[in-house]
C-alpha cells in the first residue's frame, strides 16, 4: 500500500504530560510544516531534526540531540507519525522528554486526529530497500530485505512464560494494521524497576503508563491487565517502527528483529545508510516499479476512538 501525497496536520495541537524517565512535566505543540520539511523538534529555539544523524543515546529510549539541546524518548511519537502518514511536522517541546502519556502511541494519534490531516501537493518519498542488511549484537540481530510493502516483526525470547518467545508482525498492507500496535504500552519487569531508578531512569513510571510484569509469579501488576495478550511484542514492533522512521522516510521492505532494542534499531538505520541499501523513490515510482496498486492512505483516524 502506497500513499501518494505528503502529509502534515491542519492546525496546531497541544499535548501535555510527564516524561517516563525524567518524571518532568512537558508540553508539546505539534505545528503544521511545508512539504519536504520533514519531522523536526524545536527546543529553546534550536531545531533538532528527527533523523538518525541526530540520534544521541539509546538506553531504554531514543534521544535526539543538536546544538546543546536534547529531546528524549521520541520513539512512540515517531511511530504515531509513521502510522498516520505524517511526513512534515514541527514539534515544539518545553522540556527534555516527550510525554509518556499512557505508554503507547494512541494518545499521539488522537491528538493528530484532533489537529486533522492536511494532504500536501508534493508526492511522498519512500526508502525502498534494495539489498539484504543485517546488524547483530551477541544473539540479538535485525535483518532487512526487499519486499513489496513495509513489514516489521519483533521476536522475543525471554526465559519466562509471561512473554517467552512470542512474536508479532505489522504489515502495512493489512487492513487496520495500525490497530495491532498503536495502543500497545511500554513494559518492564518488577525486578528492573530498582535498577532503572538507580540509573536515574523511570522517575515518571507508574502503572498508568507502563505494564509491569512480575516474572517470579508470572503476573501483570496492572489492575486492568493487558490490552492484548501479546502486548509486549506488539510494543516492541511499535518501538521498531518509531526508530526506523528516523531514517527520514517511510521504508518499503521487510524488517525482522530478534530481541533488538533501541540501540540495535539505530544501528540498523545507520547501516542502511552506510551500505546504500535503499533507493529513494516517489510514490509514483514505487507504484510503477513494484507493481503495487495505488490505494488511498489508510483511514487511521476514522478508527481511533
Ligand atoms: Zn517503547
Amino acid at each position: 500500500m502506497v500513499c501518494q501525497f505528503q502529509r502534515t496536520i491542519q492546525k496546531p495541537v497541544q499535548i501535555k504530560g510527564i516524561g517516563l524517565h525524567s518524571g518532568l512535566p512537558v508540553t508539546l505543540k505539534l505545528l503544521p510544516a511545508r512539504a519536504n520539511d520533514g519531522i523536526n523538534f524545536i527546543k529553546n529555539g534550536v531545531i533538532i531534526p528527527a533523523k538518525i544523524g541526530y540520534a544521541h543515546s539509546f538506553e531504554f529510549s531514543t534521544s535526539l540531540y543538536n546544538d546543546g539541546e536534547i529531546v528524549r524518548t521520541v520513539e512512540h511519537l515517531m511511530a504515531a507519525l509513521y502510522l498516520t502518514g505524517i511526513d512534515n511536522l514541527y514539534i515544539e517541546i518545553d522540556n527534555e522528554e516527550v510525554p509518556i502519556l499512557d505508554g503507547s502511541a494512541k494518545p499521539f494519534i488522537e491528538a493528530i486526529k484532533k489537529a486533522g490531516i492536511y494532504s500536501l501537493k508534493e508526492e511522498k518519498v519512500y526508502a525502498v530497500l534494495n539489498s539484504y542488511v543485517r546488524v547483530e549484537n551477541g544473539d540479538k540481530f535485525i535483518e532487512g530485505r526487499p519486499y513489496h510493502t513495509f513489514r516489521a516483526t519483533f521476536q522475543a525470547d525471554y526465559p519466562n512464560n509471561i512473554i517467552g518467545n512470542k512474536f508479532f508482525t505489522y504489515e502495512a498492507e493489512k487492513r487496520d494494521a495500525f490497530l495491532g500496535v498503536s495502543a500497545a504500552r511500554t513494559y518492564c519487569f518488577l525486578e528492573e524497576v530498582e535498577y532503572l531508578k538507580s540509573k536515574g531512569l523511570a522517575k515518571g513510571g507508574s502503572l498508568e503508563n507502563a505494564v509491569v510484569f512480575d516474572s517470579k509469579t508470572e503476573t501483570v501488576l496492572n489492575p486492568d491487565g493487558l490490552r492484548y495478550e501479546d502486548e509486549p511484542v506488539r510494543h516492541k514492533v511499535l518501538d521498531l517502527i518509531g526508530d526506523l522512521y528516523l531514517l527520514g522516510y517511510p521504508i518499503i521492505g521487510d524488517v525482522y528483529s530478534f530481541k533488538g532494542g533501541h540501540k540495535l534499531n539505530a544501528e540498523f538505520v545507520k547501516t542502511l545508510i552506510a551500505e546504500d541499501a535503499f533507493d529513494l523513490k516517489t510514490a509514483s515510482e514505487v507504484i510503477k516499479s513494484l507493481d503495487v496498486k495505488r490505494k488511498e492512505c489508510p483511514d487511521v483516524l476514522g478508527k481511533v476512538a
